[in-house]
């Protein structure tokens, strides 16, 4: 989709931006951690120093609410800089495993290096931390980058070009505006390795492009993410926290909850449950002009969404109006949804909530482990029971068991996809992760000679019986 009047990167400098960010890793600048620390706390310093400006920029593409930008886009970014900054020292330590006796004098060493140049490209919906949360892990693990921002969200992309030559070192670190002429042009260059967010379909294309090089790829991709209440959780509360994922950037987040599955036992008292907290979420209408409810980023998406909401067969029973003139689409609420609704196809990526009544939790679970593994599984109940089902039967990138999307604030555990939703969870010293290849090292000592008698031809029926004992090994009762 081409979105925009942003300023993009010529064609013919691209070869030079490459050029000079691979010149800067081969010449080791990015790699001692001194270096890295430095870059990383002024990653901290550029969100720190802009808070408004990148608040004005977010508002402009996406009407995103100056709270909802900082707590989710800004925070995260400078946290993340400065506990990696803290926390690099103890990453990069060469790792000693525990070696077997006769390999003790081997020096055997993990030794952590950077992949190489890493090319990073991001979407639009959360522009700011997409791009820096991936980018904190690559300067952490030395790797220069060239970042390609969505060019759906101009403003933004903008910022990024004047900001990150501004704070760090342009020798290592590039931004490259522009759509799929550009991204295309950048495909084709050899890098240390990929890290690409956005849809599966275009997923599919950098898997594609990586391949040639052998490159390695990180894809957080999308999908749908599902929503299973249990009779036994209380849904108000299930109700409360379900529309709070939901109204996040109006729907347009990749764990966004997709669709609600509800047994019948309680699908009429949680549809009650939906339209109070409908109600106080939105004390006055969310399309009136003074209102700060943010807007679909471009008219593809929004006529994609309002088409949704016109095709299907479901019933709406909160919401179902939009804005053409300010692309807004009232938060949507459809009930009654089967499972061949349009709305059940594609992921939703807006403001459309789809309820599904189901028998029970069991044809929940079933539904869900008959679909590709969805980034995130939302579960409202307190049974063990009912975690262990889904634990046991279903897959997901993530499981979130009685909220929705707070799995983003834990940074102690991988973010990421699985299956169609994508594959390389990062976030704390998991991004630090990807970006590194652990090199092994071992340094075989000359005294190890009078071992190796049996090693070197000619081989003797001696030394068949003496090399082979491995094989040998007595294998233990199951
Ligand atoms: P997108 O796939 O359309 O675009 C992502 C990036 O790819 C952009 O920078 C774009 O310029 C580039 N691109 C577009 N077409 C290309 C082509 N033909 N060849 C090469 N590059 C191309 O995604 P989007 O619309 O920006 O974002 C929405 C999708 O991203 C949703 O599916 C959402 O679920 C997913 N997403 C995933 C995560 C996650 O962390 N897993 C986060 C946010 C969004």
């Amino acid at each position: 989709m081409s979105c925009n009047n942003l300023q993009y990167t010529p064609l013919s400098e691209i070869p030079e931006i490459y050029a000079r960010v691979t010149k800067t890793f081969k010449a080791g600048t990015t790699r001692p951690l001194s270096y890295r620390r430095h870059q990383l706390l002024q990653l901290a310093r550029m969100m720190q120093e802009n808070i408004v400006t990148i608040e004005d920029a977010l508002l402009a593409d996406l009407g995103k609410q100056r709270q909802e930008s900082t707590v989710t886009e800004l925070t995260p970014i400078i946290q993340g800089s400065i506990n990696a900054a803290e926390s690099l020292e103890e990453w990069a330590k060469p790792e000693k495993p525990k070696v077997e006796a006769w390999r003790s004098s081997w020096d055997t060493t993990i030794y952590h290096v950077p992949k190489g140049v890493v090319l990073l490209i991001s979407p639009w919906n959360y522009p700011i931390i997409l791009t820096f949360l991936g980018l904190i892990g690559a300067i952490a693990a030395g790797c220069p980058t060239v970042i390609k921002p969505s060019e759906c969200t101009p403003t933004v992309a903008a910022v990024m070009a004047d900001l990150v030559p501004k704070y760090l070192d342009p020798a290592a670190y590039a931004v490259v505006n522009g759509a799929v002429e550009e991204t295309k042009m950048l495909l084709d260059l050899q890098w240390g390795h990929i890290f690409f967010t956005g849809s599966t379909r275009i997923g599919r294309i950098v898997a594609t492009a990586a391949a040639k090089y052998v490159t390695p790829v990180t894809l957080e991709l999308g999908g749908k993410s599902p929503v299973i209440v249990s009779p036994d959780y209380d849904l108000e509360l299930a109700a409360k926290r379900i529309l709070y994922g939901k109204v996040q950037n109006v729907g347009q987040l990749c764990v966004s909850p997709d669709y609600v599955l509800v047994p019948r036992s309680v699908y009429k008292p949680f549809v009650e449950a939906l339209k109070k907290t409908y109600a106080s979420f939105f004390p006055t209408d969310p399309l009136d002009k003074e209102s700060k409810w943010g807007k679909i980023v471009n008219e593809p998406n929004y006529r994609r969404v309002k088409g949704l909401i016109e095709e299907t067969k479901g019933d709406v029973i909160l919401g179902g109006k939009w804005d053409d003139t300010r692309l807004r689409v009232a938060l949507t609420v459809v009930s009654e949804v089967k499972l061949n609704d349009p709305l059940m196809e594609e992921e939703l990526f807006g403001p459309i909530l789809p309820i599904v009544e189901v028998e029970d939790v069991d044809e929940a679970v079933q539904i869900v482990a008959d679909r590709p593994y969805p980034l995130v599984i939302y579960t409202f109940s307190n049974s063990n029971e009912v975690k262990e089902k889904i634990t046991n039967r279903t897959n997901s990138g993530t499981f979130v068991f009685n909220d929705t999307q707070m799995q983003l604030a834990v940074h102690e555990i991988p973010f990421g996809g699985h299956g169609e939703s994508g594959y390389g969870g990062y976030m704390g010293k998991d991004s630090y992760n990807i970006f590194t290849h652990r090199r092994g090292y071992i340094n075989v000592p000359t005294e190890m000679e009078p071992f190796y008698a049996y090693r070197y031809l000619p081989y003797s029926e001696e030394s068949y019986k003496v090399m082979t004992q491995g094989a040998r090994v007595k294998i233990p009762e199951a």
